[in-house]
């Protein structure tokens, strides 16, 4: 069997490619080839595990093509949902244009997606103009054949439960029944790199995701305070960094020691600052990573009033350390809505472990809340700031977490 791209020993199975829809990528005017060889090569990236696949560009679709039987349909077909930069992600069955296949491989392919389905229309589109059906006369067939092989079903035009799409293209035909939704948002290394302030909490791995969807590499950075703070809290860490990957490709994952750092806090200042101050050398620390791994932004999972730490004056304090755009995208969601987001990325399970943070040793009982740059400045005059930076600084180890072994 044959269809240009797909050659099979199997004559049972049907041919079928994944189609991809892309989404924002479209509107970008001057800039929209770039944006679509971001694309193409991630796809080509992440699917180098699941067999050989032709992947290209053509009449505002990306098309997957699988070049042999081996090809893991299902394993790619999952992967294009999590490639930032789609919106709509479908199989469609392929076959040769001229009404006798069409509706051939209608007769094969469409019952066992329609099963179950109460309501479908038909949507035919032709880019041959030179075909001699039009439209309405492919979906009239069309819907002729499902009508007589998949009991209980009904046409609804308006509303339906599937909307099953048959496209004459300029090569071939193509039959598929719904679509599904990808990621969403710009292609990975689109928009430049971020560094997240990865925390083992439910929020950070969400911060990171969200500025991923907008087409940024994402490089994290995570404190640690061994021993107050555990080996398996940071194996937490490098979890969910893992599990990131599955939408965020690669992460480098930044470790710096915060023991030191905490220890003079906790000794020298007053303790309704500590979190403060903490985050203060927090702040400073990974301005300094941002600029050694070339990071136009840091991004911290901080959501307005969630904490003492993330109120607008608190927040405002953070801001002020730094010369660089902090971007905080949980800032205006709800903790039930960023535990939607952790679901959907998958890190929800991971992050609600019980293991400490960094921020959750020598915590205040009474943090402040309406904190004033100047008293906090006041508090860091009694410890020695520059040297404990440099010396935090010189604590740091790079871990790399990859989406798959050999993922460039
Ligand atoms: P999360 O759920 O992400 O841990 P949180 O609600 O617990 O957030 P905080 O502990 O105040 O809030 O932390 C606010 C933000 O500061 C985190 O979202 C994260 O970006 C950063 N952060 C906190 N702890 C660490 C850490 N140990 N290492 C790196 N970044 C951290
Ligand atoms: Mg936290």
């Amino acid at each position: 069997m044959s269809f240009g791209f797909f050659e099979s020993t199997d004559t049972d199975r049907i041919p079928e490619v994944i189609l991809c829809k892309l989404g924002e990528v479209v509107l970008k005017g001057a800039n929209r080839q770039s944006f679509e060889s971001s694309l193409i090569k991630e796809l080509r990236r992440r699917a180098s595990p699941y067999g050989v696949f032709k992947i290209y560009f053509k009449q505002s679709t990306v098309y997957v093509e699988p070049q042999n039987d081996e090809c893991d349909m299902e394993g790619m077909y999952s992967v294009a949902k999590k490639v930032f930069g789609i919106v709509g992600v479908t199989r469609a069955a392929v076959c040769e244009k001229n009404m006798e296949s069409i509706v051939a491989m209608a007769k094969r392919y469409l019952p066992d997606k329609l099963r179950g389905k109460s309501t479908f229309k038909v949507d035919a589109k032709r880019s041959d103009k030179k075909f001699p059906l039009t439209s309405p006369e492919i979906s009239r067939d069309i819907g002729g054949v499902v009508l007589s092989l998949v009991r209980g079903i009904r046409v609804d035009v308006k509303n339906p439960e599937v909307t099953v799409t048959v496209e004459v293209r300029d090569d071939n035909a193509y039959i598929r029944a719904g679509q599904e939704h990808g990621a969403g948002g710009l292609p990975l290394r689109s928009s430049g790199r971020g560094l997240l302030l990865l925390s083992g909490g439910i929020d950070s791995p969400v911060a990171g995701c969200m500025m991923a969807k907008r087409g940024m590499e994402i490089e994290a950075l995570h404190f640690e305070s061994f021993p107050y703070t555990s080996e398996r809290a940071r194996e937490k860490v490098l979890t969910l960094a893992q599990q990131m990957c599955e939408f965020c490709a690669k992460i480098h994952v930044h470790v710096i020691s915060l023991t030191h750092i905490q220890e003079e806090l906790r000794d020298r200042c007053e303790e309704d600052y500590f979190t403060l101050l903490l985050r203060v050398f927090m702040m400073r620390l990974s301005e300094r990573c941002a600029r050694e791994y070339k990071c136009g932004a840091l991004i911290t999972g901080e959501s307005l009033g969630q904490v003492a730490s993330q109120t607008l004056a608190a927040i405002g304090v953070t801001d002020s350390v730094v010369n660089i755009p902090v971007f905080r995208p949980c800032i205006g969601l709800d903790k039930e809505e960023i535990v939607r987001q952790a679901r959907y990325y998958g890190t929800f399970d991971t992050a609600i472990l019980p293991y400490e943070d960094c921020c959750t040793v020598f915590t205040p009982r009474h943090p402040k809340t309406q904190p004033r740059v100047e008293e906090v400045m006041a508090q860091l005059e009694k410890i020695d700031f520059d040297g404990l930076l440099e010396e935090a600084w010189g604590t740091m180890y790079t871990v790399t977490k990859v989406v798959y072994d050999g993922y460039k």
